[in-house]
C-alpha cells in the first residue's frame, strides 16, 4: 500500500469476499474513501464480471453496525472495551473451564465467511489444535459435507470435488443448484449465466432439473421439476438405465475404477419405471436424460445445494460423480474435471496417486451418537450437547464469522441453549442473532483492510489461476489482524498467557511445519519466507511448495509447464502472483487422473461399502406418501450471508424473503398474493408474506434461510427494519444425512394458513 493524499484517486485491485464466484473488483478510493467499485476487466479468471452484490463491498465498509472495538459484556449489555481488557476476560473465563471440565468442555463454530479471509482460514486450525476439542462444527454440515464426503470416498480427499468444465461443454445437466443467482457453488465460476449462454450459442443444451424455475432453468433448453427431496430417484433411476441400456463407457478410466459391477448390482432396483411416482419425473424422461448425458460428446452432471439438503445427501452427491464416470465425462475436456490448485491443495500434496484416503467416525458425539467427519461434528447436533448434562458437556463456545441462529434448523432451542453456557465467545464483524449471545465478541477488519488469497476456491475453479489481493486501505490502528488473535487465543488455551508474544509463537508454528517438510534444510527455508508473516508467509511456503513452484530450488518445475506459463525457472512465488494485479492464468483444467488421485487403492472407487449400506433406506422410502406441502429454501442474487441484509445496495427494492407458492396451492389454502400467513410445522412456527409465483410446483413453498433479523440484542439495524422470517424455527435438529451429518433443510413438511393476527 502506497500513501495517498486525500483528493488523489487511486485504484485497487480486490478478490470479492461476498460469494463463491470470486471475482476480481477494481475499489476506487480517494483518501480513506471508497468512490466506486467495478468489475476487474484485467482480471484473469472473472473479465470485469461484477453481481449486485460486488458493490455492496462499499456498504461493508463503511456500515456503521461493523464492529471496531470489542465488546464485554457487562451488567447485561455488551459494551464497548480495550483488546486487553478482552483478552484478559477471555482468560479469566475461559481458563477455569478448561481446567475443570476439560478440552471437550468447549465447542468451537465457524462460518462460511471465514473462507473469504484467509488469515482467519488458516490460523482457525492453529486455535483449534491448541483446544484440543473435538466438538467442531462449522457450516459445512449446513449445505455441502455430502459432496465433501461422497468425494472423499471416492477420490482419496475431500475436496477433490470434480467441477464442469463449462467453457468445452456441450451439455450441463443442473441438479438442485442455481448458479444463474449463484455463480456457483462449490465450482467457481463467475458469469455463468454468460458461460451458459456461450455455451448454448455453439449448439450446447442446458437442462435444469429444480422443484422451481430458478433464474437458471429460465434460461436453459430445459426445466423439469423433481419432487424435494427425491433427487436420489432420478439420479439411480439414470445410473439403472446406462447399465439396463448398454450405454456405460469408462473411456480413458477403464483401468482406473474400482467397483463397476458392485454399483451394476446396487442400482437393479432402481427401475425409472418404479421411481417415477416418487421422484415426480416421467419414467422415459429419467431414460431420455441418462440417454442424452452418454451420448453428449463433452459434458456432465453438476448438482448441489438442493440435493445436499435432503437424507440422501450423500447418496445424490456419489450418483452424480458416478454418472459422470460411467459415461465418460469425468475428468475430461468439457466434463466433470479437477482444478490444480496452486497453493494449499493436498491433491498436489504427497505421493502423487495414492494415498491413505479418508476415514469417518474417528468420534461420536455425545448425545445423538453422530460420527466425526473431516474433524467436524453436525452443527444441528451443537444444542443438545450444549443443553444435555455429563462427561463432555459444552460449557463455552468460541463462534467464528458465523450465525447458527438464523442458518441452523432449531435455531430458537439453539438461541436457548447459548443463553446456557457458562461463556462465550464471537470472532465476528457482527453483533448478530448468534453473538449477540456472546460474553466478549472480538472484530475483525474489513476486508478492504487486508491481504487475501483464497485457499480453498482455486479448488473448486472454472479454471487454474493465482490471485492475490493487497490492502486497499490501512489497518485500523491498534486492532490485531484476525491471525493473530486467534493466535493469542491459541496461547491463551495454552496456557502461555493473554500476553504471549504470538509472532514469536508463529515463528515456532511455522517452523514447525517446514521442518516436516524440509528436514535439514529448514534454516534456509525459513530465511527464504523471512520477509513475511503471518498468512503471507504461510501462502509463500504454499506457493513455492505446490505444483507451480520449485521447492526451494529443490525441485525443477515442469519445464513445459513453467514456459507454457511464463512462470521461469523458480516458478510461481508469492512476489509473482503479488505483481500482477489482475492474478496469473494458469490455464484451463488438465486431466489429472489418476495422479490427483489419494484413494489407497490409487483408483477411484466407484462403490464405496457405506453408500452401497445406504441404498435399502432410499428403497424404503419408495412408497412414502407427498405431504400436501412441503418447504424448500431459495439462493437470492442479492444475499447469500445473513449480514448482508444490512447492506443498504442489497437491502433496496422489493421484500426478497417471501414465501412464494404456486397459484394453485394459494387457492386451495384460500391465500392471496401478498397475504400474511402462518407457516408452521411440528417444531415451530413463523409469520411470512406470500408471494405467487407460478416458478413453483404446486405443493412446494420456497423460503429463504438467513432470515429472522426481529431478534431482541441484535445490532443489525437495516435488517431489523425488514426482518423477515427464520426458516429454520420450523426445521429439526434431528434430521440429518446419516453418513455425512449434513441438516436436511429441504423438502420439509410445513403447513401454511392465514396469519390468525392478519397483516
Ligand atoms: S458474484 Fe458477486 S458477490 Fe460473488 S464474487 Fe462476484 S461480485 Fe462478488
Amino acid at each position: 500500500m502506497t500513501e495517498q493524499s486525500p483528493a488523489e484517486e487511486r485504484s485497487s485491485y480486490r478478490i470479492c469476499p461476498l460469494c463463491e464466484a470470486c471475482c476480481g473488483l477494481e475499489v476506487r478510493t480517494r483518501g480513506d474513501q471508497v468512490v466506486g467499485i467495478r468489475g476487474a476487466v484485467n482480471d484473469v479468471f472473472s473479465a470485469g464480471y461484477i453481481c449486485p452484490k460486488g458493490y455492496a463491498l462499499k456498504d461493508l465498509h463503511e456500515d456503521p453496525d461493523r464492529l471496531r472495538t470489542p465488546l464485554i459484556r457487562r451488567g447485561g449489555e455488551l459494551v464497548s472495551a480495550s483488546w486487553d481488557e478482552a483478552f484478559a476476560e477471555i482468560e479469566r473465563r475461559l481458563l477455569p473451564i478448561l481446567a475443570e471440565h476439560g478440552r471437550d468442555a468447549v465447542g468451537l463454530a465457524v462460518g462460511n465467511p471465514s473462507a473469504h479471509k484467509f488469515g482467519l482460514l488458516l490460523y482457525f486450525s492453529r486455535l483449534a489444535k491448541a483446544l484440543g476439542t473435538k466438538n467442531v462444527f462449522s457450516a459445512s454440515t449446513l449445505d455441502q459435507m455430502p459432496k465433501q464426503l461422497s468425494s472423499g470416498l471416492m477420490f482419496g480427499h475431500w475436496l477433490s470435488i470434480a467441477v464442469p468444465d463449462i467453457e468445452r461443454s456441450d451439455y450441463l445437466l443442473v441438479i438442485g443448484a442455481n448458479p444463474v443467482a449463484s455463480n456457483g457453488s462449490l465450482w467457481t465460476v463467475p458469469d455463468f449465466r454468460g458461460k451458459a449462454k456461450a455455451m448454448r450459442a455453439r449448439g450446447g443444451r442446458l437442462v435444469v432439473i429444480d422443484p422451481r424455475r430458478t433464474e437458471t432453468a429460465e434460461v436453459a433448453d430445459e426445466h423439469l421439476a423433481v419432487r424435494p427431496g427425491a433427487d436420489v430417484f432420478l439420479l439411480a433411476g439414470m445410473v439403472h438405465t446406462l447399465f439396463d441400456e448398454g450405454l456405460v463407457r469408462l473411456g480413458r478410466l477403464d483401468a482406473q475404477v474400482n467397483g463397476l459391477d458392485a454399483v451394476r448390482q446396487a442400482m437393479l432396483p432402481f427401475v425409472p419405471e418404479r421411481l417415477a411416482a416418487r421422484c415426480g419425473i416421467a419414467a422415459a424422461d429419467i431414460r431420455r436424460l441418462a440417454r442424452e448425458l452418454a451420448a453428449a460428446p463433452r459434458g456432465c452432471v453438476y448438482a448441489r445445494i438442493g440435493t445436499c439438503t435432503q437424507s440422501f445427501g450423500t447418496l445424490n452427491s456419489w450418483l452424480v460423480d458416478v454418472l459422470n464416470v460411467l459415461t465418460a465425462k469425468l475428468d475430461e475436456p468439457g466434463g466433470a474435471m479437477f482444478p490444480r490448485s496452486a497453493a494449499f491443495a493436498n491433491n498436489t500434496a504427497g505421493k502423487p496417486g495414492s494415498g491413505r484416503g479418508i476415514v469417518t467416525g474417528r468420534h461420536k458425539s455425545r448425545v445423538s451418537g453422530a460420527p466425526e467427519v473431516f474433524g467436524e461434528l453436525p452443527m444441528t447436533v451443537l444444542a443438545e450437547e450444549i443443553e444435555t448434562p455429563g462427561a463432555g458437556q459444552i460449557r463455552a463456545l468460541i463462534s467464528v464469522a458465523c450465525n447458527p441462529v438464523l442458518s441452523s434448523p432449531g435455531g430458537p432451542r439453539l438461541a436457548r441453549a447459548l443463553d446456557s453456557l457458562d461463556f462465550m465467545l464471537s470472532l465476528d464483524i457482527y453483533v448478530n442473532e448468534t453473538t449477540r449471545h456472546a460474553d466478549v465478541v472480538l472484530p475483525g477488519w474489513s476486508p478492504l483492510q487486508e491481504s487475501h488469497y483464497d485457499v480453498a476456491f482455486p479448488q473448486l475453479s472454472f479454471r487454474n489461476h493465482a490471485r492475490y489481493s493487497a490492502p486497499v486501505f490501512a489497518p485500523p490502528a491498534g486492532h490485531p489482524p484476525e491471525w493473530q488473535t486467534l493466535l493469542r487465543l491459541a496461547a491463551i488455551a495454552q496456557g502461555l498467557g493473554a500476553q504471549a508474544d504470538v509472532l514469536a509463537l508463529d515463528d515456532e508454528l511455522v517452523e514447525a511445519d517446514v521442518r516436516k517438510l524440509a528436514g535439514d534444510a529448514t534454516p534456509g527455508v525459513m530465511q527464504a519466507v523471512s520477509a513475511q508473516r503471518g498468512p503471507d508467509r504461510l501462502l509463500e511456503l504454499a506457493l513455492r511448495t505446490g505444483p507451480y513452484g520449485n521447492l526451494f530450488g529443490m525441485k525443477r518445475v515442469d519445464p513445459a509447464l513453467a514456459l507454457g506459463l511464463g512462470l521461469g525457472a523458480d516458478g510461481l512465488t508469492l512476489a509473482k502472483v503479488q505483481a500482477a494485479p489482475g492474478g496469473i492464468d494458469l490455464g484451463p483444467l488438465q486431466p489429472r487422473i489418476p495422479e490427483m488421485l489419494r484413494t489407497p487403492s490409487g483408483r477411484i472407487e466407484l462403490a464405496p461399502i457405506s453408500l452401497l449400506a445406504d441404498l435399502p433406506r432410499a428403497l424404503a422410502d419408495l412408497d412414502t406418501p407427498a405431504p400436501d406441502l412441503v418447504v424448500i429454501g431459495r439462493r437470492d442474487v442479492r444475499s447469500n450471508n445473513s449480514w448482508m441484509h444490512n447492506l443498504p445496495t442489497l437491502a433496496k427494492g422489493p421484500f426478497r424473503g417471501t414465501a412464494l407458492l404456486h397459484p394453485s396451492d394459494a387457492a386451495r389454502l384460500n391465500l392471496a398474493d401478498g397475504a400474511a400467513a402462518q407457516m408452521s410445522s411440528d417444531h415451530g412456527a413463523v409469520a411470512v408474506v406470500v408471494e405467487l409465483s407460478t416458478a413453483m410446483s404446486p405443493g412446494v413453498v420456497s423460503l429463504p434461510h438467513g432470515w429472522g433479523h426481529d431478534l431482541p440484542g441484535a445490532r443489525l439495524a437495516l435488517a431489523a427494519q425488514r426482518p423477515g422470517a427464520n426458516l429454520n424455527a420450523l426445521l429439526d435438529d434431528q434430521q440429518r444425512d446419516p453418513l455425512s451429518g449434513n441438516a436436511v433443510l429441504s423438502g420439509v413438511a410445513v403447513r401454511l394458513a392465514a396469519h390468525p393476527a392478519g397483516a
